[in-house]
């Protein structure tokens, strides 16, 4: 969460961050701020609220200057305020520092700054990170020509917790200094510039050439030219990488909000999981990412797959369809838990850790447990080059472009989508015939065409959604496969539309959660005509007897449940393990449309931000 964006070069920095801010906001957006370095030493800018409340300030007092550094902020310690805003100072107020990330032993910093007389301006735990540099800058005398660089190697040699940090100091008006453990932070290489961010979609624009900084690795920019060195070792080197354009940069087109766009990229998004990647004569997938051998494949005797949020929920659907496709047992866990857990493994696991932007830091620490303790670890993400398509063993890109919109939707669709390529694969190297795999390859071709279809019903499912707006509380139930997605269902109503809304296997129903059911409570039932249909219509039943209006996302011909329930959305018929691809999408747009009519600001919703990098 947060973004850094920081500039040296011969142009003016405000407009350059600026823009870079804007394009980061989905990262965070409690508040902002920029510090650029001029003929008048340090000046800098901080305002709660939206990057836009910056931009009006920096209007009446312009921060001129060729070198800055900015953030956007998604709080951890402290609440959103001008003061709380980053950049911090250290206490001689000549440095300026922007963070993301958290530094847990900042209160006992703290305490020690205080005992000296420092004095804070405010809550947050990068302010003591700021003071701290500050410290060990004034301790190294001035012949040092890398006084700044070593200062802030001292200082995070002081720290625990993460961070991704940019420096500046006001007397070196030619110079920035940056490093990362556990937070993204990109270099970038333009004409005669550099800049430093946590995310290439900022400085697109400007440059391809990146440099993806690893963990322990600190930056250090001066007159033109850049050094990496590590924190902790000689540096073993780096790449620099020229970034696919289309991979970065995402506008919003004639969409009100990236959501809706995200939403109707998913025809597309889908095909492109699963292009190139159909073996139409063996009936299989061809999944190269993975650097497995058949042999190698063949081996696996168990799957464990982490994932936080969304990429959790597709990760169970992702353990159904291998468990029964493939017939290898799958768990599947918060990869939040499993880093801090004891679980007992076989050493024939294979793991997946499962996140869009790459970046997702319990996901990353998930996949370091693994792979500390011996495991394979393959990643599925969407951005290339992210830390977590670098560190793992292997893996598979989404090939989704951008996903903005906070409520991750066509991630969602294409992580299903390779989860059904993986299971496909590996049930024919075991278990599934050639005729079943001709069926699900024929079946998956016909998705993107059906998601087409389902997308055409947006006006009508707005109509539901304005019927079903003001109730305080929802249920979504689903079986099997869409236990999964009534679970995905849940998180979107209450992320974008702030309506409180829990997820549960149907049959669940009646050991506890139809206590809440009353006319008040709407439920939005997952019933596709699938091997559980009846045993759901029963549900649905018990539901209505208790006088609960429900919502039923059904197969297209199923008139039957028209007859129970209070509003039914169609989705074309497909087989059961490829069907969470199809029921998501209604529920994306009931949550969608739900949180618009509630006048939420559905890509940016309150306390979230998009990429979760702090723990
Ligand atoms: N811990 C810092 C703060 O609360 C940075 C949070 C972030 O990564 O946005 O200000």
């Amino acid at each position: 969460m947060c973004g850094i964006v920081a500039y040296l070069g011969e142009r003016e920095a405000q407009p350059i961050l600026l823009e870079g801010l804007f394009r980061l906001e989905y990262r965070g957006y409690d508040s902002s701020g920029m510090a650029i370095i001029n003929g008048k030493g340090l000046q800098s800018l901080k305002k709660k609220g939206r990057i836009q409340f910056l931009e009006e300030a920096l209007q009446s007092a312009p921060l001129p200057g060729k070198i800055g550094i900015s953030h956007t902020r998604w709080a951890t310690h402290g609440g959103p305020s001008d003061e709380n805003a980053h950049p911090h100072r250290d206490q001689s107020g000549k440095l300026a520092l922007v963070h993301n990330g958290v530094i847990e032993n900042y209160h006992s910093l703290r305490t020690r700054f205080l005992a000296q007389g420092h004095t804070f301006i405010s809550e947050t735990d990068t302010e003591v990170l700021a003071h701290l540099v500050g410290e060990h800058y004034q301790q190294i005398p001035s012949s040092d020509l890398n006084r700044l660089e070593n200062a802030l190697k001292a200082a995070l040699k002081e720290v625990n917790g993460t961070y991704g940090v940019a420096v500046i100091h006001e007397d070196h008006p030619n110079l920035f200094v940056g490093a990362r453990r556990g937070s993204p932070l990109v270099l970038a290489i333009g004409e005669k510039e550099h800049f430093l961010t946590s995310d290439v979609s900022a400085i697109i624009s400007h440059t391809q050439k990146v440099v993806y900084l690893n963990d322990y690795d600190v930056v250090s920019v001066q007159n033109g030219q850049f050094s990496i060195s590590s924190l902790t070792k000689p540096h073993a080197g780096y790449e620099i990488t020229e970034v696919d354009l289309a991979d970065a940069k995402a506008e919003m087109g004639a969409f009100p909000h990236f959501m809706l766009k995200e939403i109707f990229e998913q025809p597309q998004s889908i095909l492109n999981a699963f292009r190139g990647r159909l073996d139409t004569e063996e009936y299989a997938a061809k999944l190269g990412g993975l650097n497995m051998t058949p042999q190698e494949l063949l081996e696996i005797h168990r799957i464990k797959i982490l994932g936080c949020g969304t990429a959790l929920h597709s990760a169970m659907v992702g353990e159904y369809l291998i468990e029964s496709l493939a017939q290898i047992p799958v768990e599947t866990d918060f990869a939040s838990e499993f880093r801090y857990r004891n679980c007992p493994m076989d050493r024939r696991t294979l793991v997946f850790v499962v996140s869009q932007s790459g970046e997702t830091a319990d996901t990353l620490a998930a996949l370091r447990e693994a792979r500390r303790k011996g495991f394979r670890a393959l990643g599925i993400c969407n951005r290339v080059g992210s830390t977590i398509a670098r560190e793992s063993d292997g893996g598979v890109y989404m090939h989704a472009g951008p996903e903005i919109g906070v409520a991750a939707t066509k991630s969602f669709t294409s992580q299903v989508m390779i989860f059904t390529l993986l299971a496909l694969n590996l049930g024919r190297m075991r278990f599934l015939s050639a005729s079943q795999g001709k069926e699900i390859i024929q079946a998956i071709e016909k998705i993107p065409s059906q998601v087409e279809q389902i997308l055409k019903l947006s006006d009508s499912i707005k109509l539901i959604a304005d019927k079903y707006k003001n109730y305080r509380s929802m249920l979504f139930l689903g079986r099997q496969y869409q236990k999964a997605v009534a679970m995905e269902g849940a998180l979107k109503m209450k992320e974008i539309s702030y309506i409180h809304a829990e997820a549960y296997p149907s049959a669940e129903l009646k050991h506890g959660v139809i206590a809440l059911i009353d006319e008040e409570t709407p439920t939005v039932f997952l019933c596709p005509k699938d091997s559980v249909y009846e045993k759901n219509m029963s549900n649905l039943q018990e539901v209505k007897a208790r006088k609960g209006k429900v919502i039923a996302i059904a197969t297209e011909g199923d008139l039957e449940i028209a007859k129970f329930a209070d509003d039914v959305i169609y989705v074309p018929a497909t087989l059961e393990p490829l069907m969470p691809l199809l029921t998501v999408i209604p529920l994306q747009l009931l949550s969608y449309h739900t949180a618009v009519l509630l006048g939420r600001d559905v890509d940016k919703p309150r306390n979230l931000a998009k990429s979760v990098t702090v723990e």
